[in-house]
């Protein structure tokens, strides 16, 4: 198992599948994009499906996560999700996705075993879509939303960040269109972990004022937070449930200490925070012939050293080197 000396226990992997993304989310990376990793720095299909295994036969992982940058772009994709669902035990397999695409390899992805997505969406309007993410493409993901309901890959999750100014005042039409739709919609707060390093305490829109926002149009009753676990949404019945809405509060009420996630970067390095500054280096092992039982003790070593919290309100933060993008969000 993955444990740590605070003795969580990692089950929940998530992979990002490239650091490559066709949108340019101004609280994600500049409008001009990064310099993407090199191809043969990437870790290939075989080497992805490799590591997994190890995670899920030998490690203890349950949950399978891709992500990115934006997963539908790794073209192996339907390959590697048959591939990780075919695996025993079988681990529950999501990818997180911008829906750009989603439309028409929706049903690929359900049969090659995907059991859902996460899709991001922060924004109904299209100007503003075209202001946050540099791209005019919000018809592809409402499209790509809807693919994913009809074939299947449900609960259908929305995950949105809200920018003061830009689109925080949407914050209830997302939730009317979310419970329109039948999709379980979370909004995440925005974190320092953009490549420009533009993030600022008094720029983000907190969880109180999330709730707040909402709750002029929609009466919220916390769920049993029994029923949370481990899960990062803290979660609220929307005017006497069944339907609910989650709230990320990475920053303001930060639930390290129940964190059962690992990352592993497309490059091959494993990650044991999202704002861990140290990686551990598996791809190397990957490529010098190491056997499976070398590279677990690698990853168990990793894990072990995960710290207590990611430290944001600490005076000594720093923002970890690489972006969301290329850690994997
Ligand atoms: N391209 C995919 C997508 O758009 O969902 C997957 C990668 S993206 C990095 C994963 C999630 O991270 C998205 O929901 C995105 O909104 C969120 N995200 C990116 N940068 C963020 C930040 N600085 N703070 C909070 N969430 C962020």
């Amino acid at each position: 198992m993955l444990v740590d000396s605070f003795g969580r226990v990692a089950t929940d992997l998530r992979v990002s599948l490239t650091d490559r993304c066709n949108l340019r989310c101004t609280y994600c990376m500049p409008p001009e994009g990064l310099d993407w990793l090199p191809k043969p720095e990437l870790l290939t299909d075989d080497e992805v499906v490799r590591l997994v295994r190890i995670a899920v036969t030998e490690l203890g992982i349950r949950e399978v996560r891709l992500t990115g940058g934006e997963p539908l772009l790794r073209r192996g994709l339907p390959g590697i999700v048959s591939r990780i669902t075919a695996l025993e035990p079988r681990p529950e397999v999501s990818i997180t996705t911008n829906g750009i695409g989603l439309a028409r390899t929706a049903q690929a992805l359900r049969d090659a075993g995907l059991d859902r997505v996460n899709v991001s969406l922060d924004t109904l309007d299209a100007a503003t879509f075209k202001r946050l993410a540099h791209r005019d493409r919000l018809a592809d993901v409402l499209d790509g939303l809807a693919a994913a309901a009809r074939d299947g890959l449900t609960p259908v999750k929305v995950n949105a960040v809200l920018m003061r100014g830009i689109n925080d005042h949407e914050a209830p039409d997302l939730l009317a269109y979310c419970l329109e739709k039948g999709y379980e919609l979370r909004f995440i707060e925005q974190m320092p972990l953009d490549a420009q390093h533009g993030w600022t305490r008094e720029g983000m829109v907190t969880a109180d004022e999330i709730l707040e926002l909402l709750s002029a149009r929609f009466t919220l009753t916390p769920d049993d937070p029994r029923e949370r676990g481990s899960a990062p949404a803290e979660r609220f019945l929307v005017d006497g449930g069944p339907a609910r809405v989650g709230v990320i509060a990475s920053v303001t009420r930060p639930f390290c200490a129940d964190c059962d996630r690992v990352r592993l970067t497309a490059d091959g390095q494993v990650r044991n925070c999202l704002f861990a500054r140290e990686e551990s280096d598996l791809r190397k092992l990957l490529r010098s012939g190491e056997p499976d039982e070398r590279i677990a003790e690698a990853w168990r070593s990793a894990v072990r050293i995960k710290r207590a919290g990611h430290g944001i309100d600490d005076p000594s933060f720093l923002q970890p080197a690489r972006p969301m993008s290329a850690i994997g969000g």
